[in-house]
């Protein structure tokens, strides 16, 4: 356990500053994410050094398809989300706090980056499975640490944090896979008792940093599948953000609290098409499917990039990631 950063006292009740939620919290008591807890007047971050799992993955899973395609990165999670979303996959981590999830082990910083740093092939650190917004402080000491022996730092995040941790973050993170969940305050507001205003935010804060950001879309069937609100959230992602925005249209499957049957694949298509005529690099993800997995040149069409499930095969880039065939850059980051 440790003192959290990013609070303020109140008559003996204390306020975390970390996310929109600026919860206020009794003694005794702990924040919406339950991983922030009220002990004695301090705020004490209880994931520090607790994680759940530990895994070299491919980079592809995080999802992260421009960022050293075809690379490993080493991927860790805790327990807790500042969010409640119906249909989430971890929820047995997510929705849980240390007490109530009997598998978290103890291990240091340090440690960590030693079993980063074991594998010649892993490139870095992926902070993920759960939300690492809520074990912030843990999260920035690995970085911090991982950074200094040359690993790159990814951030898998649902995006709904403030802005001054956000901005500490830059200094430590090469790279975030977001979520835009939908594009309607009602749907964040019932479906993830959150709202959206922050998470455009915090894309916008990462393009104009220029650091590397990927987004991820999960359509869920009668949910936020409705064309007219995916193509103004299309529209705004290549207006604010760019038209080169690595957008992952992702299928939902039925868990948790969601009992709406899978995204059928003519909607995912037909999303994959409406993402296209605006933005360069869509994929489809969470589905069997031969459209959406490769990546291809927006200026000569060639095919770039082969992907089979996890397998990815760099098929016409050159060293520095142009397109061999006409030098169009595609990937800034790759070995
Ligand atoms: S990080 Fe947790 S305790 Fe802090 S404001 Fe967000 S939900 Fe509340
Ligand atoms: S933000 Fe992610 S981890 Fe948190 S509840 Fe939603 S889906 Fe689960």
């Amino acid at each position: 356990m440790k003192e959290a950063s990013y609070y303020t006292r109140e008559n003996g009740k204390v306020r975390c500053f970390l996310c929109p939620h600026n919860c206020l919290i009794a003694v005794d008591k702990r924040g919406i994410c339950r991983v922030r807890k009220n002990v004695g007047g301090k705020l004490i971050a209880e994931t520090w050094e607790q994680v759940c799992s530990l895994h070299f993955d491919p980079i592809e899973k995080k999802p992260l398809y421009h960022f050293y395609p075809g690379q490993t990165i080493f991927s860790v999670g805790s327990v807790g989300c500042n969010l409640h979303c119906k249909f989430c996959q971890n929820c047995e981590i997510s929705q849980v706090g240390v007490d109530e999830y009997p598998f978290l082990h103890t291990i240091s910083t340090e440690e960590i980056v030693n079993k980063a740093v074991s594998i010649k092939e892993n490139i870095g650190i992926a902070y993920t499975y759960n939300e690492p917004t809520v074990w912030f402080e843990f999260m920035a000491e690995i970085a911090k640490q991982a950074k200094s022996q040359n690993l790159k730092n990814v951030m898998v995040t649902n995006g709904f944090i403030n802005p001054e941790p956000l901005e500490d973050s830059l200094e430590f993170m090469d790279a975030y896979s977001v979520d835009l969940k939908a594009f309607d305050e009602n749907f964040y507001k019932k479906i993830t008792s959150s709202w959206l205003q922050p998470v455009l935010e915090t894309l916008k804060t990462i393009k104009k940093s220029g650091k590397h950001f990927e987004i991820t879309n999960l359509v869920i069937t009668n949910t936020n599948d409705d064309p007219d609100e995916f193509k103004e959230m299309i529209d705004w992602i290549a207006e604010e953000l760019g038209k080169d925005t690595v957008l992952h249209i992702s299928r939902y499957h039925p868990t948790y609290k969601m009992s709406e049957p899978s995204t059928p694949e003519t909607t995912l298509n037909l999303f994959f098409e409406l993402a296209s005529k605006k933005l360069d690099y869509v994929y489809l993800g969470n589905l069997h499917s031969l459209q959406g997995q490769n990546t291809y040149c927006p200026n000569c069409k060639t095919e770039v990039i082969k992907r089979t499930g996890y397998l990815t095969e760099v098929t016409g880039l050159d060293k520095v990631g142009n397109c061999e065939s006409c030098q169009y850059k595609i990937i800034k980051y790759r070995i």
